[in-house]
C-alpha cells in the first residue's frame, strides 16, 4: 500500500514516535511524505520514504494530486489543532480528495493507530482490487 505521511511542526515529534512504534508495519509499505516530515522519518526512524516538497512549498498539494488519482491508499496527517487558521485550507483540501476517493485519513494518533492495525489485519486489502498496482 502507498501511505502518505504529513506532520505539522508541533506534531513532528509525535510522527517520529508513531513511526518508531509501528516501524515493523510501515516498512512493508511504500511511504511518501512532505519534505521535512519525510526527512525526519528517514533520518531518525530509518524508514525508506519518498519525499515531496516541504509543505510550505506545495508538498501537500503534490500528495493531494496523487490522492486525486487514487494512487495513495492511506493518509496519516498529524495536524496542529492550535494553529487551525493557517493549516485548515491544506487539511480540508486533502480531506475532500480522500472523501472523493474513499481513502482513509487520520488526523491524530488515536485514529492512525486504528488504521495501522486495520492495515496489518488486511482490512484495506480491497484497495488492491480497486486500485491494482
Ligand atoms: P513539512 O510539511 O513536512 O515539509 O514540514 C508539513 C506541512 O506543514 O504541511
Amino acid at each position: 500500500m502507498n501511505i502518505a505521511l504529513v506532520a505539522h511542526d508541533k506534531k513532528k515529534e509525535l510522527m517520529i514516535q508513531f513511526c518508531i512504534a509501528y516501524k515493523g508495519i510501515l516498512e512493508k509499505h511504500t511511504l511518501y511524505a512532505t519534505g521535512t516530515t519525510g526527512k525526519l522519518v528517514r533520518e531518525i526512524v530509518g524508514l525508506k520514504v519518498y519525499t515531496f516538497l516541504p509543505g510550505a512549498q506545495g508538498g501537500d498539494q503534490q500528495i493531494g494530486a496523487r490522492i486525486a488519482y487514487n494512487s495513495i491508499d492511506m493518509v496519516l496527517f498529524f495536524r496542529d489543532p492550535l494553529d487551525a487558521a493557517s493549516y485548515e485550507p491544506d487539511m480540508f483540501s486533502l480531506l475532500r480528495l480522500c472523501d472523493k476517493q474513499n481513502i482513509p485519513i487520520a488526523s491524530n494518533t488515536a485514529t492512525a493507530e486504528l488504521l495501522i492495525h486495520g492495515l496489518e489485519r488486511g482490512d484495506l486489502d480491497w484497495r488492491d482490487i480497486v486500485n491494482p498496482k
